[in-house]
């Protein structure tokens, strides 16, 4: 108990750790090479480097993806591990070292790349996303490297580069390439998204899945409409007619935020430039956010199958696809990793801690979907990827302690 209370007490102690490491990151801007400008991650891992190792950590390695954007022709990821009493169980505390562009500079109030601190606060892009992840990552390891305390099973960081332009340096090559870093039994903290009180522990996501809808009719002079067939009627009632994909896919989940599907008409393109001519095609998609209880497969078939009509009523083709297509697989709420973050939720932040599914899309996906529980976690005052971005010390010190009690209590 005295061990544990040791422990927590040296994550107290760190705020200026915290500060320090946060400013340096802070110096350097791992925007996207993808983007105009954007130098990547070379600098920024190197000071992480630095920082990890002066700690004791048994293992520190860099994973290069090659990017031939990249100035230095890759990509860094790092993976650094401190072993437990036993090595193979790895609880992983992912983050991203990537931040997106500052955005418009009239909007900061001080320079986005170069740390301020303000009371509780760290000012600049990046320190809340996802700095403030990354450093409560490394204050874990460092408390109990510091006190000589060896976890059940290993505590590993992984750092990862390109998270905010989908992945494809990062994880996703980490997955697909290195595979042989992780066991069967491993398990990741991601704190990457969260809420303001930090209730949210977020477990699962729903299903991705764009629709492209092209309607081909025939074009004709709007003063004639007997000669062509109108695309942009069709397109019409066929997105009204799609609403009834609510009706048909209506299952709740109350894990989830918005407990059931949706299926939203959203972009439109242009058709015709001018008043006097009926559209010969239209052109529109809908994003849908399935529950992982329904397959996407039946979703895009219903979808061409109300299609199908429509396309009969008004003597129209049209043709349904998926753009974009991602299946979700949910960590499942019993994991002990769920239980364990769940309990010092409460007992660290005094709160009742709910379990939560989202919309989709976030970089959990690919680990849960890869067998691997997963959960999204951290107290946030959501700054993310916005002017005058901060970060929360008391929460980076608190985030830590969760996950702290966590790895020292997985098995
Ligand atoms: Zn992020």
């Amino acid at each position: 108990m005295t061990e544990v209370k040791t422990l927590l007490k040296n994550i107290d102690g760190s705020r200026d750790f915290i500060i320090d490491l946060q400013t340096k990151m802070t110096a350097c801007p791992a925007i996207t090479p993808h983007a105009e400008g954007g130098l990547g991650e070379a600098a920024k891992a190197e000071v992480i480097l630095e920082t990890l190792k002066a700690l004791k950590f048994d293992e520190i390695k860099v994973i290069e993806i090659k990017d031939p954007a990249s100035p230095t022709g890759v990509r860094p990821n790092i993976v650094a591990k401190y072993y437990g009493q036993n090595r193979k169980k790895t609880l992983w505390l992912m983050a991203h070292m990537d931040v997106v562009p500052a955005g418009d500079l009239a909007l900061w109030k001080t320079d986005p790349f170069k740390a301020v601190v303000k009371g509780d606060k760290i000012y600049g892009r990046g320190t809340e996303d996802n700095q403030q992840g990354l450093v409560s990552g490394i204050l874990v390891a460092k408390a109990m490297m510091e006190a000589g305390v060896r976890p059940a099973v290993n505590y590993g960081l992984l750092l990862n580069a390109d998270e905010e332009v989908g992945s494809r340096y990062g994880i996703v090559s980490i997955l697909k390439k290195h595979r042989s870093l992780f066991g069967k039994d491993d398990c990741f903290l991601v704190p990457d998204s969260g809420s303001c009180g930090g209730e949210k522990v977020e477990i699962a996501e729903k299903s991705l899945l764009w629709l492209k809808i092209t309607v081909n009719g025939k074009q004709a002079h709007a003063s004639m409409p007997q000669n062509g067939k109108n695309a942009f009627v069709a397109a019409s009632y066929l997105v009204l007619a799609l609403r009834d994909l609510y009706k048909k896919f209506n299952k709740k989940d109350r894990l989830f935020d918005v407990p059931f599907s949706v299926f939203e008409a959203t972009k439109h393109e242009a058709n015709v430039p001018n008043v006097n001519t009926i559209p010969g095609q239209e052109v529109f998609y809908m994003d849908c956010r399935i529950l992982p209880c329904y397959d996407n497969k039946r979703v895009l078939a219903e979808a061409q199958k109300i299609a199908a009509a429509v396309a009969k009523k008004h003597k129209v083709a049209i043709k349904v696809e998926a753009v974009i297509d991602e299946v979700s697989k949910a960590t499942d709420k019993n994991e002990p990793v769920v239980k364990l973050v769940s309990k010092y939720v409460r007992e660290i932040y005094r709160k009742q801690p709910k379990i939560q599914g989202v919309g989709g899309g976030t970089v959990a996906a690919y680990l849960r979907n890869a067998g691997f529980p997963a959960v999204v976690y951290a107290r946030f005052d959501e700054m993310m990827h916005q002017p005058n971005e901060y970060c929360s010390i008391k929460n980076t010190m608190g985030d830590a302690k969760i996950f702290l009690l966590t790895a020292l209590n997985l098995k």
